[in-house]
Formats: C-alpha cells, sequence, structure tokens
C-alpha cells in the first residue's frame, strides 16, 4: 500500500491560512495531474503578477476532449480570502480523479462529458490575503455589466477607490484573471451543449446558498424552468441537502458580476442550450457564531474560512455530493432539462425514450 492519506491533511490546510510559504493550493493543481496523468490536462492562461512574485493562472480539463460535449465547470478562490472555496474544489477534484483510477463507470461517464476548473482564479490576492486582486480590484464586480436596479452603497461594486473594498476597476477595463476567465469559459465551455457551473465563495450569512443569477436585477431568471429542473433532482435525490436556494438579487445585487455577464453573452449566442452558472455561498458566519475569536483571527481570514479541523473537514465532505449531482446531472441534462435535443441524423430510427441515447 502506497502512503495513507490522513488527518495530516486538513492540518496543513488550516496551517496555510497563516503560511507565508507560495501558495499549497496551486501546488495541489499540479499534484492533481500526477493522479492520473493521462485523464488531466493543465494549462497556464496567464500570468498574474503581484509585487517581486508571479502567479500562473492555471485550468484543468478532465474526460474527453470533445467540445460539444457535457460539461460541468468548476471555480474557486475568486475572492482571494475565501480559501475554502478553492479547497472544496480541490478536494472534489481529488476524490474524482483517485476514483476514476478504478472506477470504470466513471471513466466511462467522463468519456461521455468534461470537467473543466479554475480552482484558484484570483492567486495574488491569495497571496496577499484580500478580497481584491494585486490592483485592489473585485473581480466579481470587474464585468461589463451594470445593475438594473439599485445596488447597495459600496458592497454593489463602485468606482471610488480601489483602496476600498468592492471597487469594479476602470470602466471597459477587464482585469487579467477576468479575462482569462471569461476567455476561458467562452473557449471551454460554451461550445458544448450543455453547461453548468459552480463557483464556490464564502462569507455570507450562516446557511450554504446555492445562488443562480441574476446579481443585476430582481427580474426573473430567463432560464427559470431549467433552475427549477434542476432543483427538483437535488431535492428529491437529496431531501436532507443544506442548502438555501435563491436568485443572487434576493440576498443583494451588484455591478459587474462576471456570471451575469457570461449567461447574457451564452444566451445570444446559443439561446437553445443549458447554461446556467450556479454560485456556491458557503455560510461561514455559523463558524464564526461558534467561537468569535475567527474574527480576528489570522488577518481576517477567520471570517472565511474554518479555524478548526473538524470543522474543515466537515466543510470539505459536505459539498461533495453537490458537485458529483451536477457533474451527473450535465450528462444526463436531456433527462430533466426540458430543452430539446438537436433532430437525430437521418436514417436513426431509436425510439423515443430509449435508455441508449444516454451513451450518445
Ligand atoms: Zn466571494
Amino acid at each position: 500500500m502506497s502512503k495513507r492519506p490522513g488527518p495530516s491533511r486538513s492540518a496543513a490546510a488550516l496551517a496555510s491560512w497563516w503560511s507565508r510559504e507560495g501558495l499549497p493550493e496551486q501546488d495541489r493543481i499540479e499534484a492533481l495531474r500526477e493522479i492520473a496523468p493521462e485523464l488531466v490536462r493543465v494549462e497556464t492562461l496567464a500570468t498574474v503578477s503581484c509585487g517581486e512574485r508571479t502567479f500562473p493562472l492555471q485550468a484543468l480539463h478532465v474526460g474527453t476532449d470533445d467540445l460539444d460535449r457535457p460539461v460541468f465547470g468548476l471555480f474557486g478562490g475568486v475572492h482571494g480570502l475565501e480559501r475554502i472555496g478553492s479547497h472544496v474544489v480541490l478536494t472534489f477534484l481529488e476524490s474524482l480523479l483517485e476514483r476514476l483510477r478504478w472506477d470504470k463507470e466513471a471513466r466511462r461517464m467522463l468519456r461521455k462529458c468534461r470537467l473543466v476548473a479554475m480552482p484558484v482564479v484570483n492567486p495574488g490576492g491569495m497571496w496577499l490575503r484580500s478580497r481584491a486582486n494585486p490592483r485592489g480590484v473585485d473581480l466579481m464586480r470587474n464585468a461589463p455589466v451594470d445593475a438594473e436596479v439599485r445596488t447597495p452603497f459600496l458592497v454593489g461594486g463602485h468606482r471610488l477607490s480601489r483602496r476600498l473594498p468592492w471597487y469594479r476597476g476602470e470602466p471597459g477595463e477587464l482585469e487579467v484573471e477576468s479575462r482569462a476567465l471569461v476567455d476561458f469559459v467562452e473557449r471551454a465551455i460554451f461550445p458544448a451543449r450543455a453547461a453548468l457551473t459552480l463557483d464556490v465563495h464564502s462569507g455570507f450569512g450562516a446557511t450554504d446558498r446555492l445562488w443562480f443569477p441574476y446579481a443585476k436585477t430582481t427580474a426573473p431568471f430567463p432560464s427559470m424552468t431549467q433552475v427549477m429542473a434542476l432543483v427538483n433532482l437535488l431535492d428529491r435525490a437529496y431531501p436532507h441537502h443544506v442548502y438555501r436556494i435563491e436568485q443572487q438579487s434576493d440576498a443583494y445585487t451588484t455591478n459587474g458580476d462576471l456570471w451575469d455577464y457570461l449567461y447574457d453573452r451564452h444566451r445570444a449566442a446559443h439561446p437553445e442550450r443549458l447554461f446556467v452558472p450556479w454560485t456556491l455561498e458557503i455560510g461561514s458566519w455559523a463558524w464564526v457564531r461558534k467561537d468569535p475569536r475567527q474574527l480576528f483571527a489570522s488577518g481576517g481570514a477567520g471570517v472565511f474560512n474554518p479555524l478548526r479541523a473538524h470543522r474543515y473537514d466537515r466543510a470539505m465532505r459536505r459539498h461533495l455530493v453537490l458537485l458529483d449531482l451536477f457533474l451527473r446531472s450535465v450528462r444526463n441534462h436531456r433527462r430533466w432539462s426540458g430543452l430539446e435535443p438537436p433532430s437525430p441524423p437521418a436514417g436513426d430510427e431509436r425510439p423515443p425514450g430509449d435508455d441508449t441515447d444516454l451513451e450518445r
């Protein structure tokens, strides 16, 4: 038997909240390639400068190279302080790749669909322990989208000063990290016949929330039918799940949300296809409530990340079933999304409802 991974893993993760030794999250991306080199491709999308240092912006691809196939996209670390989000993404990827070493059914599934990920979208902010990127811009306020309703002061995104949190950046200018994310989604996700994405954050409230767009308006989200169909799958498959599910604008409205921007672009180009970008907002105030010292710990990291090993472990295992459900549901999107499949090629005599269509 090779060396067993064990509880030391959570201790190491907790130590990283304080450590100044590089970014262990980026080492874990490289290590994913080693788990299953024939199934994982890691690419560098751009380089981020942060004072004397530079960080690669890494993305990875698992499964078939056929871009038309359904895809699940995972994102984390958009806000540098919210490291737990990157850890949820990395833990799921590690678990899946470990299973792919021996699980023939999982391998077969990934010949029919794809998984892509940017586990650390804002490495410079993570290194600096700041929400914003190294230039003081909040990436989730940086898209060229103006809210259609009044947004909360500062939190909704502003152009007053990059010294204040939630700064949007210069008008018409996408930051390196935002540009890399947008280009990556357009190249790796837009060509797919169906797509779901999940961007993992923390810091809002004490309940784990699943948000669907929009952030820019309280008007109903155009893909509400697909949202409700997926929620129905989740409620029926995991009736004891922990998530409060709402449109993001039910919590607060913002300018410049990257997922609003990408959703609208996708809808303009492919109105007939499934694409719902979700946000998982981990309710980190539950940890603060149990241990108020978290408020002052580790330069603010305690508000966004658990500081005790058992809470870290719980956060890591709590979301695995959700991520697995997203992957399996996008792969089987025809069964629930209500979106019409393209007409079958001439001579395709297969009766409707035949299960073999799942293997296409
Ligand atoms: Zn966030």
